[in-house]
């Protein structure tokens, strides 16, 4: 980290699972110092959400650490919906414009170790056994008492709060925020096993019937992730996120280097099987106070194999041996969210916002995506001392996607257990229509693998329209291209757009046609003749209407690069021919010259041409990204470090 960056009172981020430890990725990728702090003095070791999909893979490959999540995670290429016996639908994600057309499935223990791990390699570190006991906050900034499992209290005064401290989050009780909803409307059975069947093992599998939610998940070599929503067991309404009841802890989660997924496979396989069928509570780890539901929870009895076989005999309809419970658990769901995501200083992310079902393996990715949307803007105001109403920005965003997941994730689960009437129905008849149509199915497709998650209504998005590409407000897709210029005049030759871009800056890519790249080495003379055709002329004349001479381009270059020190790269790219991705024109349209300016979280901000959209610009990067005279509370509070 820098060292000028050391005095600044850190962000405190309570609460490491996925959430708190992609938000420190994201500051401490921008250089601004941080607390990570939880409670538990050990990570949980348990497997719990599992599905990483491909717009989370995307980030994560942007941040430089996807390499170790491919080798271990297991790839599901497709997905089929059924209804009793009869294959409803089946989605394939091979069509999508990505790198990572799957769901990559691996277990939550083994996310937050990667991630743990590449924090470190940031300067980061876990401080385990840290609970936020106490704080206030007001318009100077925030106090917060930190209590140590030795008894040891500190007190701390950080800039901003993210709340990452999961369902039973305390911060959101003592903000006094509601997490509006329904407590407790399903139970899921959850088991990690060994199925032995002829399906290959890169698709999952979805069962609606009359009897219930099936779902099986296949997480490599032959071990699968069984979900069925489990009527018969009684909820407990009174948490306000999950509550859970666990059976086979894994004893060395993730210790085989040869292996794709955690392996569990100490214990002997017919020792496991006893403990779970004899409902033999799991060692509840160690650190959990003695009052924590899970707590309360584990004393009662988990799913043993003989439920899970009888499960997948009433609603499977295909043979399968279930062997080798490795890990059971009851959850119990609410389905909840907040009003707000911002309280003055203090943000909620992840499940300390919202708690939904984990069929649609939406919730992990939304913490971890929520994260990185708020990393960059707190890194923006405390570096660039960027208003603070940039931070609005954060709920503005964010909360509409996350209502958006509970309302559809609550109807589609209505709809795959209904046993009679119209969501029957819909669900037999009309579901396999809509299924096969093309469109249709390419609009799941991207809003499963949240590659459809967009933020053009944003009032930070700026949209100059032009012919094809993303849209302002849209992820900015990757692209071979061949770069012209890039900061400090590096010019790698060719490169994806994702490996230009890099997290803890803005991106201003100006893309010009190929043709044009030579050009753009000379000076051109302004009044060059407009549309006259391509060739026709003596070089250094422009010859498309849209061309920009050399000199504009380095005029914008400087205003944007003056404008933001410190916070834009700009890179002057055009096609680039040969293999390693999609072109510039298949995922950016054939407009040139045009620019695209990204986000720090991978998202256009602003595009427009480069001809005449330069003022639009920056007067948007003035309002929203730059310290100005319109500032309604400086960037950073007045208060000693802790
Ligand atoms: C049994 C189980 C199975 C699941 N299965 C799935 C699934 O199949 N698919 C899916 O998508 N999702 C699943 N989930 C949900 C998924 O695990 C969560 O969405 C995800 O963990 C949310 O991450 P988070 O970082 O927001 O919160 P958490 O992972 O809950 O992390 C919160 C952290 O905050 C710490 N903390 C709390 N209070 C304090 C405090 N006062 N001070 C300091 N630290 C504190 C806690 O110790 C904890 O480590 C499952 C959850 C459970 C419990």
């Amino acid at each position: 980290m820098a060292a000028a960056f050391f005095d600044m009172p850190p962000v405190l981020i309570v609460g490491a699972g996925p959430t708190g430890l992609a938000a420190a990725l994201s500051l401490a990728r921008a250089r601004i110092p941080v607390r990570l702090i939880d409670k538990a003095t050990q990570p949980d070791p348990h497997s719990r959400a599992i599905g990483i999909q491909a717009r989370t893979l995307e980030l994560l490959e942007q941040h430089r650490l996807i390499e170790p999540f491919l080798e271990r995670g297991h790839r599901a290429r497709a997905a089929n919906l059924y209804s009793n016996d009869q294959r409803l639908a089946r989605l394939d994600f091979d069509p999508l414009q990505t790198r990572y057309p799957y769901l990559l499935f691996l277990d939550q223990s083994v996310t937050e170790r990667l991630l743990t791990e590449h924090l470190a390699t940031l300067g980061v570190e876990i401080e385990r056994g840290v609970t936020l006991a106490m704080f206030s906050q007001g318009s100077a900034g925030i106090n917060a008492t930190l209590e140590r499992s030795n008894g040891h209290t500190e007190t701390l005064h950080p800039s901003f709060m993210i709340a990452a401290d999961g369902a039973q989050s305390t911060i959101r009780e003592r903000l006094g925020l509601s997490f509006a909803g329904k407590s407790a409307e399903q139970t899921y059975l959850l088991a990690d096993l060994q199925a032995d069947m002829d399906w290959p093992d890169d698709e999952f599998h979805i069962f609606a019937s009359g009897d219930g939610l099936a779902g099986l998940f296949p997480l490599g070599k032959g071990r699968y992730r069984l979900i069925a929503d489990h009527a018969g067991r009684s909820a407990d309404a009174h948490e306000p996120g999950y509550s859970y009841t666990q059976g086979s802890v894994p004893q060395h989660p993730d210790r085989n280097p040869m292996s794709g997924v955690s392996t569990f496979g100490q214990t002997p396989p017919h020792a496991r099987d006893t403990a779970a069928q004899s409902g033999r509570a799991a060692t509840a780890p160690s650190d959990r106070p003695a009052t924590a539901p899970r707590d309360r929870c584990a004393a009662a009895r988990a799913p043993t194999l003989d439920e899970c076989r009888q499960i997948v005999a009433k609603r499977v309809h295909h043979p399968m041996t279930l062997t080798d419970l490795q890990w059971s658990g009851y959850l119990h769901l609410h389905r909840r969210m907040v009003e707000q995501l911002r309280v003055n200083r203090i943000f909620l992310a992840g499940d300390a916002a919202h708690v939904h079902s984990p069929a649609g393996a939406q919730g992990m990715n939304a913490g971890i995506q929520e994260a990185l949307n708020l990393g960059w803007k707190l890194a923006c105001v405390l570096r660039h001392g960027a208003p603070q109403r940039l931070l609005d920005t954060y709920h503005l965003e964010r909360h509409p996607i996350e209502r958006e997941v509970l309302r559809q994730s609550s109807f589609l689960t209505h709809v795959a257990e209904a046993d009679h009437g119209p969501l029957k129905l819909l669900r037999e008849r009309v579901m396999p229509v809509l299924a096969s149509l093309g469109p249709l199915r390419d609009a799941a497709r991207l809003r499963v693998s949240e590659l459809a998650i967009q933020y053009r209504r944003s009032p930070l998005t700026l949209e100059r329209v032009l012919d094809g590409g993303p849209r302002a407000g849209e992820r900015a897709p990757d692209a071979l291209v061949h770069v012209i210029d890039g900061p400090l005049g590096r010019a790698p030759g060719t490169g994806c757009i994702f490996d230009l871009h890099d997290p803890a800056y803005f991106s201003l890519f100006i893309l010009v046609p190929p043709d044009a790249a030579d050009d753009v080495l000379h000076d051109v003379p302004h009044g060059a003749p407009q549309g006259a055709p391509q060739g026709a002329a003596s070089p250094g004349v422009l010859h498309k209407p849209a061309r920009v001479a050399t000199a504009d381009l380095d005029r914008f270059t400087a205003e944007v690069g003056a404008l933001l020190p410190d916070a834009v790269r700009i890179w002057r790219v055009t096609d680039a021919s040969g293999e390693g991705g999609p072109s510039l024109a298949e995922s950016y349209g054939r407009t040139r010259p045009s620019f695209y300016f990204v986000r720090p979280d991978g998202y256009v901000c602003v595009r427009g041409r480069a001809a005449s959209d330069l003022n639009g610009l920056l007067r948007h990067c003035e309002a929203w990204l730059v310290k100005g005279q319109q500032e309604e509370s400086p960037p950073l509070p007045p208060l000693p470090l802790g």
